[in-house]
């Protein structure tokens, strides 16, 4: 008798020990379905990225000698949702058995649960080996203390894994965050390392899509698609980072550049978010280059920091808050997202830069999406569930576990400080020193007031006046209150008036 074994598109990981052994009563089953491509408007590359991927996973499978079932989005017998293309293959196999790996999406985990109890058969799920920790150990190392915070998160998280650390349990270097090494602009060198990435002609595999009349945007780019189908790659992309970007990672981890859109940042999330590549293997790797004098512990730690930490965290957030995270909103926000989101097209050079990439790219690095995109859309008050379905749309490595608490938490502050410990936004001084995109911007970065003044300035002030009941408490922002309150009721009253003005007119900026 048969087995369905279903692989989710995110699931693309070849060392699974589903396939360990070959076994001649299991059938691996894939499909493409609307149900995934629509829950949200996505990107154009990142639909054919992880189509291109299942494809790839499918092939490899098959020439392992397994059983493969793959639907394709254009394939006549494709119902486009999961349960239905599972209920007609176990009627098909005559099958005995349905298993599926852990989601990652509360959505479909929710929907595969519930569709697994009431089969005739046995239903089960298996785990997916993907992370280091499991869905609710975050929120069992948080249960008794009054406040999240990623840093003793991260900490325990080194000291249970061995990374960085010394035996008797020190941290490498005596340190355990070299933060304050990593907050450099770039001013044109070191050079950005060359883009080794393998380019794949998907243009086929784009046309069926399309046919099959699945909407997107941004570019397709379909016959250049440089994210990675299969594990190798994924690895040959890894070592080439490991070589030329990740010594020069810290310094320049913040800084931004209008010639140089992915500087020392590793472009892994979709190999990692679709599990071809395990953060093990990525962290110990880092690890190894440090221990090996090929990189700087500060670049190596800051790197560590992101996936042992910051990874790892934010998908605790996410089970410890789902359902209804998404919902979040304490600062009342419903401003919709001005039509440039869609296009790039705004005088604001920052943004339509952060923009732009993001719609050609299907990726823009952590600043971008915090400091540049994040830091409008929470000072100019447009509402966070807009915002989250932007990026989830719109980012190639945009799964919703990580995605979300992204969004929402940290660059929104929309859940009140439940991931974050203070609201991540800037006037303009931040954004000009961390980048080149305010020389000859249309707007003023000294300026606060006028029509040509940088819209950041006076709704950044405009933002922690009308938020001072909630936020002049919190010791983080000290300074910025500190500075508020010097400034006469006058010039607070103008900077109010000016944001109200920018806020009226979002869609000219
Ligand atoms: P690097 O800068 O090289 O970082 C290394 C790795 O660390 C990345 O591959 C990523 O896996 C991990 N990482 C870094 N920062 C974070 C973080 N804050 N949370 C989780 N993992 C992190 N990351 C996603 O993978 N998917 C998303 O959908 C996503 N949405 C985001 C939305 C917003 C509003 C913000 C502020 C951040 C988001 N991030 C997301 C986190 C981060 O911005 C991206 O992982 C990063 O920009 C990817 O750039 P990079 O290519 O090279 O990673
Ligand atoms: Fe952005 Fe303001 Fe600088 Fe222009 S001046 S690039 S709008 S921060």
């Amino acid at each position: 008798t048969t087995t369905l074994r279903l692989i989710l598109g995110d699931q693309l990981n070849p060392l699974h020990s589903w396939f360990a052994e070959v076994r001649a009563e299991v059938v691996y089953v894939l499909m493409e379905v609307r149900q995934e491509t629509d829950y949200v408007h996505h990107h154009a590359q990142k639909i054919i990225a992880i189509f291109a991927g299942m494809r790839a996973m499918a092939r490899q499978l098959e020439q392992g000698g397994h059983r493969v079932h793959y639907l394709r989005i254009d394939d006549a017998a494709n119902l486009q949702s999961i349960p239905a293309n599972i209920d007609a293959l176990l009627a098909h196999y005559g099958a005995s058995g349905f298993e599926y790996q852990e989601p990652d999406e509360y959505r479909l985990d929710v929907q595969l649960a519930d569709y697994a109890a009431q089969l005739k058969v046995p239903g089960t799920m298996a785990g997916s080996e993907h992370f280091l920790t499991a869905r609710g150990e975050a929120g069992r190392i948080f249960a008794n203390r009054a406040q999240w915070l990623m840093e003793y998160f991260y900490r325990q998280m080194r000291l249970v894994h061995g990374v960085l650390v010394e035996p008797g349990g020190k941290p490498a270097g005596g340190q355990w965050n070299f933060d304050h090494d990593n907050r450099k602009p770039w001013r044109g060198t070191p050079p950005e390392p060359f883009d080794t990435r393998a380019q794949h002609d998907h243009s086929a595999l784009w046309a069926s899509i399309e046919a099959a009349g699945v909407g997107s945007f941004g570019r397709p780019d379909a016959v250049r698609i440089v994210w990675p189908q299969d594990r190798a790659e994924a690895l040959t992309h890894l070592d080439a980072f490991i070589d030329h970007g990740l010594p020069h990672f810290g310094h320049y981890q913040d800084a931004m550049h209008t010639t140089a859109t992915r500087l020392f940042h590793s472009m892994l999330p979709f190999a990692l978010n679709t599990k071809m590549l395990h953060p093990r293997e990525v962290i110990a790797e880092a690890e190894h280059a440090w221990r090996a004098g090929r990189a700087p512990l500060h670049a190596v730690e800051g790197f560590i920091r992101q996936i042992l930490g910051w990874r790892e965290y934010v998908r605790g957030v996410y089970w410890a808050n789902m359902p209804g995270y998404e919902r979040h909103n304490v600062f009342g926000h419903d401003t919709p997202l001005p039509s440039w989101f869609w296009d790039g097209k705004t005088k604001m050079r920052c943004l339509g830069h952060a923009i732009g990439q993001s719609l050609d790219d299907a990726h823009a690095h952590h600043i971008q999406r915090l400091m540049i995109i994040g830091n409008f859309a929470l000072l100019a008050g447009l509402d966070p569930h807009h915002v989250h379905e932007w990026y989830l749309g719109v980012y190639v490595d945009a799964v919703e576990w990580v995605e979300m608490p992204n969004t929402i938490g940290m660059s929104q502050f929309a859940d009140g400080g439940l991931l974050a410990t203070k609201p991540y936004v800037s006037s303009a001084a931040y954004i000009d020193r961390m980048s080149d995109y305010c020389k000859g911007c249309h707007y003023d970065k000294k300026a606060r007031l006028g029509e040509t003044a940088c819209p950041f300035n006076a709704l950044y002030w405009d933002f922690f006046e009308r938020n001072a009941e909630r936020l002049s408490g919190n010791q983080r922002l000290g300074m910025v209150y500190r500075n508020l309150f010097k400034m006469n009721d006058g010039a607070r009253a103008a900077c109010a008036s000016q944001a109200a003005s920018v806020r009226a007119r979002l869609e000219e900026l």
